[in-house]
């Protein structure tokens, strides 16, 4: 049954006034500081966010014991203790809707070189209507859109009609486990909307790549540099495996490896050399040097293959006479994660873009990801219809990372609205 019109403006009106709220709302989320293993105050504030809108925080485990034989379960980077995910859930006093998961993480990639932000990262500032700090844009001003529909609902005299269902999640930048334990801590809703930031123009993601994290561990044989000769320079030998990576990223972005809803992009498949240890001592041959890659893995390919593609490549460097007498050894933590196509055809989709326009007077394209969201564990493993697109960020993972507020305050209204025609509503 549709909304009513009186609803609706009821809904939008609520928006309006608590635009300053969502804003401060936004800062406060933004000042913790929630890089990985640092995320408690961000999941504590998302809590106190859950109690103001009348719901109960619970938190959700990440246990790795329940999950590893999960398909989309990614070996864990660091333990779990103290960084349970936290959900809230609204239920109506009728089901009458449909069901919704309203997800998004609190997890924010490193600041980088924090001296090259204009303000520092963790201290939210505001300029030519934007909000600068790290992760505004990925994702929390995505997170707060969501919080403050929910709250326009009930401001508006209405709660949704259907089961609510709020999660918080960790490590969706590096393993997406805390996405897949609330998942499957609760009940399979009838769609999920996930505010990621999109790719500077309003669009849904149509798809995105897999993603496969490695460590390569070069251990060379040291020597005084006198007899530099003598020894096997850790960090050149591996420069030189890094150049079979970057070979193999020339490969798989060949026309042919690239799938149809992947055509016109440029590069869609990037394997990056992030992080990078290496020696001990200028005038010592290195011993040691490791390189952290994050391979990226188009649709149609999948984890488990490009995992083994990195097997290989690791044991061709290891018959390459230049690197006679290194030793070669790869690891595999962090992301394990198959690519995935949504369904841009699905009624939660079809509604989010139309209440897109309705609610911003602007047009969501569609658009495929070179990057991945938690959107695909609700696709692949649950058979639910996800809906991801959020407000335009820029330099996310980068320096300076802003959001555009007006923009966040459409994707409230969108959420509002969207969340409202799919749950329907009932008196608060
Ligand atoms: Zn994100």
């Amino acid at each position: 049954m549709a909304l009513d019109p009186g609803a609706r403006r009821a809904i939008l009106d609520a928006c309006e006034a608590l635009r300053e709220q969502s804003v401060a709302q936004l800062a406060r989320l933004v000042a913790c500081p929630s890089t990985l293993g640092n995320e408690h105050a961000a999941l504590d504030e998302m809590a106190r966010n859950y109690e103001a809108l009348g719901l109960k925080p619970v938190r959700v485990p990440t246990d790795p014991e329940r999950l590893k034989d999960h398909p989309g379960f990614s070996p864990p980077i660091i333990p779990y203790a103290g960084r349970d995910n936290v959900v809230a859930v609204h239920r109506p006093r009728a089901a009458k809707g449909r069901s919704l998961v309203l997800q998004g993480h609190v997890d924010v990639v490193p600041e980088g070189a924090a001296d090259e932000w204009t303000t520092p990262p963790f201290e939210p500032a505001i300029r030519a209507g934007r909000m600068f700090g790290r992760g505004a844009g990925d994702m929390k001003a995505g997170i707060v859109g969501y919080l403050t529909a929910f709250r326009a609902l009930r401001e508006a005299g209405l709660q949704p009609a259907a089961e609510v269902q709020m999660q918080s999640v960790i490590e969706e930048e590096c393993t997406g486990n805390g996405a897949l334990a609330c998942m499957l801590a609760l009940p399979r809703c009838d769609a999920a909307l996930i505010p990621e930031p999109g790719p500077g123009f309003p669009a849904v993601y149509s798809a995105e790549v897999g993603v496969v994290w490695a460590q390569v561990t070069v251990t060379g044989r040291p020597a005084h540099v006198r007899e530099k000769q003598a020894g096997v320079n850790a960090i050149e030998a591996a420069m030189t495996i890094w150049q079979r990576f970057s070979a193999y990223e020339t490969e798989m972005n060949r026309a042919e490896h690239i799938h149809a809803a992947f055509r016109g992009l440029n590069h869609p498949v990037n394997v990056n050399l992030g992080t990078f240890e290496g020696g001990e001592w200028n005038s010592s041959v290195a011993t040691r040097a490791v390189m952290g890659l994050r391979v990226g893995v188009m649709l149609g390919n999948t984890a488990d293959r490009v995992r083994a593609d990195i097997e290989r490549i690791v044991a061709e460097a290891r018959q390459d006479p230049a690197l006679k007498g290194a030793k070669i050894g790869v690891a595999f933590q962090g992301f394990h994660a198959d690519p995935c196509a949504f369904d841009m055809s699905a009624p939660i989709v079809q509604l989010a873009m139309r209440e897109y326009a309705g609610a911003t007077g602007g047009e969501m394209r569609t658009y495929p990801a070179t990057g991945l969201t938690d959107g695909r564990f609700f696709q692949l493993y649950q058979g639910t219809p996800v809906a991801i697109f959020g407000p335009g960020a820029e330099a996310i993972h980068g320096i300076d990372e802003s959001v555009e507020i007006e923009a966040m305050h459409g994707i409230t209204r969108t959420i509002a609205l969207t969340m409202a025609e799919w749950c329907g509503v009932e008196r608060a």
